[in-house]
């Protein structure tokens, strides 16, 4: 027993060092048991991401999608603790013991509102349907499910003290969602957490994007008729426009990847009437989440000297804030590695014909080869992107990896009726079968070589620093339960 791990150790430490891939060895009996766990398993969890497909459900109304796997979840053993974090449609499910390591599997589950499509290759709204699965979150949820339930069962089987959970986790389209379940400490004793997310390759690259607040800045000045008695009023626009002027001066002296944007969303009704009321929306975002709040800080300050410079007042309201992805290579080497041993999807020459007529549909000449679906892209680690997810937070209090598989046709953005098209179909579920077999061999894989967890965590307390304390950039903003429901875009990414 010392000296296999005094192996498992040197095999860790090799890894950290030198990056060779995966390390512990699962044997090909238990990769065999695992996958075909996920396989028996597979037509069921067709027919529920079908389900969740034809039924979208917005950020935070996800009650039909939350329900259901929920209960797919309750029947395979699992015990569910579901409304957490003040979130309806939030959910904790556990099975295994409660000693031995933790693994976490996130699931996404909400829609896009004006997503509706058919799964055709030509545009094809399905009528009454207010969304739809645009960014696959429909595959997302059942697929980590999946992976959940092959897991549990192997456990079972194995005898091995160790547990797994699946965190369903609403509103990514700009509800936040998990921000508010990492900040209700949900992830206090999880060890790892994996997800996967629905895309038009294969890869388990492990990249860094950026970490947003955003937040709306409301004066308040005095009205009066612009011409008569101008000296009576206080404008409310020159208070915003004073905020603005600031603010792009400020850029100058900010560090040079941070992005501000706004727009000025009420700005007063007519130009003979002294605006009484302006609201600005803000965005600001960083590599480095501590840098975003730094910056946000000095936004509020702009917005404090305009308020006072004329003779308005001021408040503001966070309505999302995310930190950026912090990558681990330790734990994307081995998920790159599993996906190699899966391989990617195999399609039918029905689904070749299906892809290739999506495929002119696409706008862009140097769309990528159909026959990229069949490929798994070159490993990269911390490369920068530019998008903003509510993973990002998870990430800073848990040592994270991701994975994408090809559900939809190369080329195909995320948040385009191709992408809920693919999704309704075949080749949607073929991609989730692949990302679910994935995660089950990557958590098996950690569970049998707990040095190679310490390792990933090693290198998570580096990347975040020794003085690091997590503080959610929503300050203490409650879940915007309502977001999708007023204003559709309100909160978006
Ligand atoms: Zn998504």
């Amino acid at each position: 027993m010392k000296r296999l791990y005094a192996v498992a150790k040197a095999t860790a430490i090799v890894l950290y060092l030198y990056g060779t891939g995966s390390s512990a060895e699962l044997s090909t009996e238990n990769q065999a048991k695992l996958m075909k766990s996920v396989d028996s398993y597979a037509a069921r969890m067709s027919e529920v991401a079908l389900k969740i497909w034809s039924a979208p459900e917005l950020g935070y109304q996800e009650t039909k999608t939350s329900a259901l796997l929920q209960d797919e979840l309750r029947k395979a053993g699992f015990k569910i603790e579901a409304g957490v974090a003040g979130i309806p449609t939030a959910f904790v499910a556990r099975a295994g013991t409660s000693d031995g390591p933790v693994i976490a599997i996130l699931a996404e589950i909400d829609a896009l509102p004006g997503m509706s499509q058919a799964a055709t290759p030509e545009r094809k709204p399905i009528p009454d349907q207010i969304a739809g699965h645009a960014c696959g979150h429909h595959l997302f949820g059942s697929g980590s499910v999946a992976a959940a339930i092959a897991i549990k069962t192997w456990l079972q089987e194995t005898g091995m003290k160790a547990q797994i959970r699946v965190y369903g986790t609403p509103a990514e389209e700009g509800g936040g969602g998990k921000v508010y379940m990492v900040r209700a400490e949900l992830f206090k004793d999880v060890d790892v957490t994996l997800y996967w997310h629905p895309g038009d390759a294969n890869n388990a690259s492990q990249d860094r994007n950026l970490a947003n607040t955003s937040a709306k800045f409301r004066f308040h000045g005095q009205a009066s008729h612009a011409a008569v008695a101008p000296d009576r009023g206080r404008s409310a626009l020159d208070a915003l426009e004073a905020m603005n002027f600031m603010v792009n001066y400020m850029r100058e002296h900010v560090p040079q990847d941070v992005r501000i944007h706004y727009v000025i969303t009420n700005g007063g009704a007519a130009p003979n009437v002294v605006p009484e009321f302006a609201e600005s929306y803000y965005y600001v975002r960083h590599p480095d989440p501590r840098v975003v709040a730094e910056v946000f800080e000095r936004v509020k300050k702009a917005a404090e000297g305009a308020a006072l410079g004329t003779g308005t007042t001021f408040d503001y309201e966070v309505i999302n804030g995310v930190y950026s992805i912090l990558p681990n290579d330790v734990l994307g080497r081995i998920m790159d590695a599993n996906l190699r041993r899966i391989g990617p999807p195999a399609w039918t020459a029905e689904e070749m014909a299906f892809a290739e007529k999506l495929q002119k549909t696409l706008p862009g000449k140097n769309l990528p080869a159909l026959t990229s679906a069949k490929e798994v892209t070159k490993y990269r680690f911390n490369g920068q992107k530019y998008s903003s997810t509510d993973s990002g937070d998870v990430s800073w209090v848990t040592p994270l990896a991701t994975l994408n598989t090809a559900t939809w046709v190369p080329g195909t953005a995320a948040h385009t009726w191709q992408a809920t098209a693919a999704g309704g179909t075949s080749i949607g579920l073929k991609g989730t079968i692949v990302a679910a077999k994935t995660l089950a061999l990557t958590v098996a894989e950690l569970y049998t070589s707990p040095d190679v967890i310490q390792t990933a965590k090693g290198e998570f307390d580096k990347s975040r620093g020794p003085s690091f304390v997590y503080k959610p950039l929503i300050g203490d903003r409650q879940p915007p339960l309502d977001y999708r429901k007023g204003s559709p875009s309100a909160g978006t990414e």
